[in-house]
């Protein structure tokens, strides 16, 4: 491991940890940075914090993190091979995506994403979708369907949430996360 990576991301994560720069910074428990490898081949892009995230601090632990970790483990990613942030650092209240503390926070993700420079980005749910991709079609037409942006091979898939709330969606998820495998197959081999 590159020391000066770790140094300049032990400092990045401290600067979040430490973050007052809007409203949800004094609502958190625990500002959530990332949980993976610090050379990741695939890193996931999620929304927000939820409840179990605002408390243990870390990134996807509930029920849709149960079910993100199913299909990483289908990818068969190696632990160190992958990585899981959010666009928001600190829980919204209600679980509300807040626009006005997403454009707050966004520096801190662009420092992440130089700092990991994953060679895949896949992004979880039309939130983190629009903010990779500002020309994306709508989630359900884009989703399942790769394309580079600014030299970053991106794959879009819909948010694991939302396979917990419908058949057909749970289908279109696992039938994404397939077709993202074979994907990874080639581009990683
Ligand atoms: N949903 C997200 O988008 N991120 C998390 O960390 C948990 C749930």
């Amino acid at each position: 491991m590159d020391s000066d990576l770790r140094e300049a991301w032990d400092r990045l994560s401290d600067e979040i940890r430490a973050c007052r720069k809007c409203p949800l910074g004094e609502l958190r428990t625990h500002a959530v940075v990332y949980r993976g490898g610090l050379t990741p081949r695939v890193l996931f892009i999620g929304e927000a914090p939820g409840t179990d995230e605002d408390r243990t601090g870390i990134p996807f632990v509930g029920r849709s993190g149960r079910e993100l970790d199913r299909a990483v483990s289908a990818l068969a990613l190696a632990e160190e091979e992958f990585g899981v942030l959010n666009l928001l650092k600190c829980r919204p209240p209600g679980n509300r995506f807040d626009r006005s503390a997403a454009r707050t926070c966004r520096p801190y993700l662009d420092r992440q994403l130089e700092l990991l420079r994953p060679d895949v980005i896949v992004t979880l749910g039309a939130r983190a979708l629009a903010a990779i991709d500002a020309t994306a079609l709508p989630m359900l037409s884009a989703a399942g369907r790769p394309r580079t942006i600014r030299g970053t091979p991106h794959f879009p898939l819909i948010h694991p949430a939302a396979a917990l709330r419908s058949r057909r969606l749970r289908q279109r998820w696992e039938r994404d996360v397939r077709v993202l495998g074979r994907w990874l197959g080639e581009r990683l081999a």
